[in-house]
């Protein structure tokens, strides 16, 4: 990660996904903040989701995860280095006053909610707030929704 990146603490307490750690830490080595529907941008906290949501199935589906594991500092937080075990962030809703070009998150904590969540629709950025600027980042959302990179 550059060092002039912003990139907000995370913290979740999904506990039903597979990136979950206890301590409320998320071990994914990214994690994508999108509106919830497409083509809709946040006005409120509620309309936002963490895409990197996936369901816990057991080990199998950490396993299965493993192409998105920040395992350097999952490591480190097992030997205690001191260091955070924490993703970077990616975030397209850029209603949010939060938001830094590039797709950034420039605040200093972030906190990921939802309950029994199955689905990340259900997962919401509860940091987020409304900037009342226009977006432009509609188009590319819709890209991302069809598994096109969007950065
Ligand atoms: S819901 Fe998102 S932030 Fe929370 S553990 Fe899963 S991937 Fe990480
Ligand atoms: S606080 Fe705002 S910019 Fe940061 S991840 Fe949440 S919605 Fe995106």
């Amino acid at each position: 990660m550059s060092e002039n990146r912003p990139n907000p603490k995370v913290k979740c307490i999904v506990n039903t996904c597979t990136h979950w750690m206890p301590g409320n830490k998320c071990a994914a080595a990214n994690i994508d903040i999108l509106n919830e529907e497409v083509g809709k941008m946040s006005t409120i906290p509620e309309q936002t989701e963490c895409k990197t949501f996936a369901e816990r199935r057991g080990i199998a589906n950490m396993l299965g995860s493993s192409d998105n594991v920040n395992w350097v500092g999952f490591a480190e937080e097992m030997v205690g280095q001191g260091r955070q075990l924490n993703p970077t962030v990616t975030c397209v809703v850029d209603t949010c006053k939060y938001w830094y070009d590039g797709n950034l998150c420039n605040v200093e904590a972030i906190e990921i909610v939802g309950k029994k969540v199955s689905e990340c629709q259900a997962t919401d950025c509860a940091t987020f707030e409304y900037s009342g600027r226009p977006s432009k980042n509609e188009k590319m959302q819709q890209a991302r929704e069809k598994g096109e990179k969007f950065r």
